[in-house]
């Protein structure tokens, strides 16, 4: 399992595929992506090979933007399918997750949820958690920093995970506990992956997430640190 992701001046489809095959390392039963095009998400995953979402994502979808999300699965919660992969979409269509781990106490948080009307495609636990940030977003009208950090401090499990809102597309918010997450820093461009080997060529400054960290990372700004635990961020 891994994940990638990108934002910056660059085409996010290359690095994020070629990320993805090094990271092949790590086991996986399924891969996906979603890209921003600048207007719109785009969103392709599979069961099997990175390659084969390869061949899928260049036949089906629009592989254009400068911001995407890529992940391999090792399924923990439901089968290996497509409609498992990730990444996952939020109820609105704006939130968009990858997550590599495990969430424990999915099953009451996603009993809540349903009761607040969320309906759900996928039987994994991620799903419930990207329901889970909008959730909070919405109720408590915060930022969707705040709203990962609260949404994490009700989350029982591992995980490394990257999210962003398609409305507010300089911005990808990442989080790690127990599964491990690189940020790589460029100039006005950032990398995200489970270690640094998706984007050692491009640059060799990179921050290792400790657990219950969370970062921030928006195009033009200095990434914001925060631990999950901590006080609210404003
Ligand atoms: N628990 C999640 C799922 O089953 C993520 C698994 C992983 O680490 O790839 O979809």
């Amino acid at each position: 399992c891994g994940i990638v992701g990108y934002i910056g001046h660059r085409d996010a489809y290359p690095i994020i595929i070629k990320g993805l095959q090094r990271l092949e390392y790590r086991g996986y039963d399924s891969a996906g992506i979603v890209l921003f095009d600048g207007e719109d998400t785009h969103l392709s995953k599979t069961k099997g090979k990175v390659e084969d979402l390869k061949r899928k994502s260049k036949a089906t979808i629009d592989t254009n933007g400068k911001l995407g999300l890529g992940h391999t699965r090792w399924a923990t919660h439901g089968v290996p399918n497509d409609v498992n992969s990730h990444p996952h979409y939020s109820n609105s269509g704006d939130l968009v997750i990858i997550h590599n781990g495990i969430i424990e106490n999915y099953e009451s948080i996603k009993k809540a949820l349903i009761e607040r009307g969320y309906t759900f495609e996928s039987d994994t636990d991620t799903e419930v958690l990207v329901n889970l940030i909008e959730e909070v977003k919405k109720k408590e009208g915060v930022k969707l920093g705040q709203a990962v950090q609260i949404a994490l401090n009700q989350v029982v499990g591992a995980y490394a995970i990257a999210v962003f809102d398609k409305n507010k597309p300089d911005e990808i918010v990442v989080a790690k506990l127990g599964s491990p997450l690189a940020i790589g820093i460029g100039e006005n461009e950032y990398f995200i992956a489970s270690d640094a080997s998706p984007f050692i060529e491009f640059t060799n400054n990179a921050v290792y997430l400790e657990d219950e960290e969370m970062a921030i990372i928006r195009i033009g700004k200095e990434i914001k640190l925060r631990k999950i635990k901590d006080d609210a961020i404003a």
